[in-house]
């Protein structure tokens, strides 16, 4: 087995059940999940809430198309319109998160009457035609072009040049508040609010794609309210449905207003739509972000403390935390997972990304930080 096999897939670690913050494996191992389901389970695996809700809306009504109105997605656009900042007023669900992101490109040019778009280096937005073109890497792009899209690319975090490349033909700027694929990058203070304000001053659309970064992870329900800045549209996917697949877009008025002919056949859909009302309502009654917040903290400071010899830098925020090493990053990974029983993945080829589960305690932190110690150990080095 190849380390590329082991990111790229071909794990040789055969997943039969998951329950909270752990994973087992067919032979009955414990793993815990400190990425492994790519922030798709905020609640942790198999949350009962969740689950209880699925199997009683499957059993009742598994779809309807969305032109008639249905108690369960009723249920969970009133939760995510709730959970969203409050000048977000409406909002659509989708399948995934490239379509949400596609969906917010579409929306941005149809209420401006633009086409270019603002990206960011290192972004990563999905692998749908227009999501794929306001996605940074060449590796994901190259085989696939042309692609759909008038998109400018400005490096990430740097005030100056985004706001220099907005003008008055710009349909929107798309940028994740915190990278995730990219390398889990923080940008520096005031970044986002230069966002929005080019974007205001040109009647252009300001997208955050928090399809990583939201849901609790970072300590707030979404990340661009630790910065206070609210965009005009907003898409999330992954951990919406705790583990389903659905996303979502939430607009803005003026954006709504371009959004009249689109949409998908399974938008919003019972079964998801159950999902999402119970992990939305449950991640905000139970204050999950706040806790997120607390175990993310500790975690850091422990990795701070342990490694600060070993590794160049700890980054993040919340439960989204990457870890630059002085290595490759595929191969703490694999010893992670086969002799610490830990999964977490790789984010770039020296950043190991940690986004577990937001139902952690201090005990996991504290476990990924004795692993990383041991793997990380320079008496270690030759070994690993
Ligand atoms: C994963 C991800 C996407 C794409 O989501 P899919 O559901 O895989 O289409 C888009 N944006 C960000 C920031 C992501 O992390």
């Amino acid at each position: 087995m190849s380390d590329l096999d082991f990111v790229s897939g071909s794990k040789p670690i055969g997943i039969e059940s998951g329950e909270g913050p752990y994973l087992y494996g067919t032979d009955g191992t414990e793993y815990l999940d400190a990425g492994a389901s790519y922030a798709c389970t905020p609640l942790g695996h198999c949350h009962p809430v969740v689950v209880d809700a699925v199997q009683e809306q499957i059993g009742e009504l598994t779809f309807v198309d969305s032109s008639y109105p249905v108690q369960a997605r009723e249920d969970a656009y009133a939760a995510l319109v709730a959970a969203v900042p409050s000048r977000l007023e409406g909002a659509w669900f989708c399948n995934s998160g490239t379509e949400a992101n596609e969906a917010a490109l579409k929306f941005a040019r149809s209420a401006t009457g633009d086409s270019k778009i603002v990206a960011a280096t290192r972004s990563f937005h999905g692998r749908t035609m227009g999501s794929l073109a306001a996605t940074w890497k060449d590796k994901y792009k190259k085989p696939y072009e042309p692609l759909a899209g008038d998109v400018e690319f400005v490096p990430y975090g740097d005030g100056e040049e985004l706001a220099a490349a907005v003008d008055d033909e710009t349909a929107a700027v798309i940028l994740e508040p915190i990278q995730g694929e990219g390398g889990i990058n923080v940008p520096p203070v005031g970044y986002l609010e230069t966002a929005r304000e080019c974007t205001d001053e040109a009647g252009a659309a300001l997208v955050f794609d928090e399809v990583q970064t939201g849901m609790g992870r970072t300590g707030k329900m979404w990340a661009c309210q630790n910065a206070g800045v609210t965009p005009d549209v907003l898409t999330t996917a992954k951990g919406l449905g705790n583990g389903l697949p659905v996303g979502a877009v939430a607009v803005r008025d003026w954006i709504a207003d371009g959004a009249a002919s689109h949409n998908a056949t399974f938008s919003g859909g019972p079964v998801v739509a159950a999902a999402v009302h119970a992990t939305v309502s449950t991640l905000v009654e139970e204050e999950w972000p706040a806790h997120a917040a607390d175990v993310g903290d500790y975690l850091v400071t422990e990795l701070e403390t342990a490694l600060s010899d070993t590794v160049r830098e700890v980054r993040g925020d919340g439960l989204l935390v990457g870890i630059e090493l002085k290595r490759g990053a595929n191969r703490v990974a694999r010893n992670l997972a086969l002799e610490h029983r830990i999964l977490a993945l790789p984010a770039g080829r020296t950043v190991l990304r940690v986004l577990p589960p937001l139902v952690i305690g201090e005990a996991e932190a504290d476990r990924l930080v004795n692993a990383l110690t041991e793997i990380l150990a320079p008496e270690a080095t030759s070994e690993s």
